[in-house]
């Protein structure tokens, strides 16, 4: 089988920027990566690190202060990044759908959850008729463990509470079968048991429809729930990839070592103050020289002042750049 047709979204040489009062916020700096068909990767790193900017800059989500500066991102071998608005329209939804940090500021809170429902159905199959599209809605809502879903339909946003009204945002993504699905932090807003109950759902229909995701979070508990493969970004840039295992037991750059022992313990007091790297995440204005986490780095030597670390490849699927490799 040709390789190259097992990759759903191949994202290349990605450089996006801000302007910003400050100057020019070089948020993503060359980044690769890619996307299997039904496989799961994780985009991993801190907050303000780029990984979504990448994504929002690959779905054409970003405000009119940023800048692509250069690569493309193509899906089924089609460049997205260069689709006209009326391509984009139709593209966002059928073939690739969202879902992000805060459900309630997406939906909208003057209609019904049915009207919105159905409306986005139709807006994607002109052909379908009201009635089948309320009925592919209440199934679809069902299918994310949303009970009483003809009730449920005729009421509005402000009647579900967060956890809840993220199941919609999900029955929304999926109602038009994306071969993709871009999940944005979705769990950060929502307290741990809801946490783990969207997680689990996300796993149960990402293995029931073999759609693809990607993943973006902080967590790296949350990888190791959910994701095939990893890539790790850090100021912008990708410092490691690799399958979950080989990154869980053989992480080779000390930024995924430090972002690994972040992980939550379950033994952990319950008022403990979450763990963090040492030293201020990168300032994407004035980018160190050298490797980019060379501030932070405690293994930092000379030569990561001064030039930045080639990309080094460790097993198959797996790399780093870091010059301790
Ligand atoms: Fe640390 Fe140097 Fe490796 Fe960067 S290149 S992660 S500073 S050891």
């Amino acid at each position: 089988m040709d390789i190259s047709s097992d990759i759903l979204l191949e994202v290349r040489d990605l450089d996006v920027s801000f302007q910003s009062r400050q100057g020019e916020v070089r948020a993503v700096n060359g980044i690769s990566y890619f996307v299997r068909r039904g496989e799961v990767l994780g985009l991993v790193g801190e907050s303000g690190g780029g990984k979504s900017v990448g994504v929002h800059a690959v779905m054409s989500l970003l405000g009119t202060s940023a800048r692509i500066n250069a690569g493309s991102a193509l899906f089924e071998g089609r460049d997205i990044l260069r689709l006209t608005r009326r391509e984009l329209a139709s593209f966002r939804g059928r073939e690739v759908s969202m879902i992000f940090q805060n459900p309630s500021s997406y939906l909208d809170p003057v209609f019904t959850i049915g009207r919105q429902m159905v409306e986005t159905v139709r807006a994607h199959d002109k052909g379908i008729s009201k009635e089948s599209a309320r009925a592919l809605s209440e199934d679809m809502l069902r299918s994310v463990g949303i009970r009483d879903p003809e009730r449920r339909m005729r009421q509005y946003p402000f009647e579900f509470s967060g956890g809840m009204s993220q199941r919609v945002m999900i029955a929304i993504a999926l109602l038009c079968k994306p071969k993709l699905l871009i999940a944005d932090e979705p769990t950060t807003a929502l307290d741990v048991t809801t946490q783990a109950q969207i997680i689990q759902l996300l796993k149960e229909l990402q293995e029931q429809s073999g759609m693809a995701m990607l993943y973006i979070t902080h967590n790296f508990g949350i990888v190791a729930e959910l994701c095939d493969r990893v890539s790790v970004i850090c100021g912008g840039y990708i410092v490691e990839q690799g399958l979950t295992d080989d990154i869980f037991y053989h992480a080779a750059h000390p930024y995924t070592q430090a972002l690994l022992k972040l992980i939550p313990r379950i033994d952990s007091p319950k008022n403990e103050t979450p763990p963090s790297i040492e030293g201020p995440p990168v300032e994407s204005v004035t980018l160190p020289k050298g490797c980019i986490f060379h501030p932070r780095c405690p293994c930092c030597m000379d030569v990561c002042r001064q030039n930045a670390p080639p990309q080094t490849a460790l097993e198959q699927d797996h790399s780093a750049s870091c010059w301790l490799l």
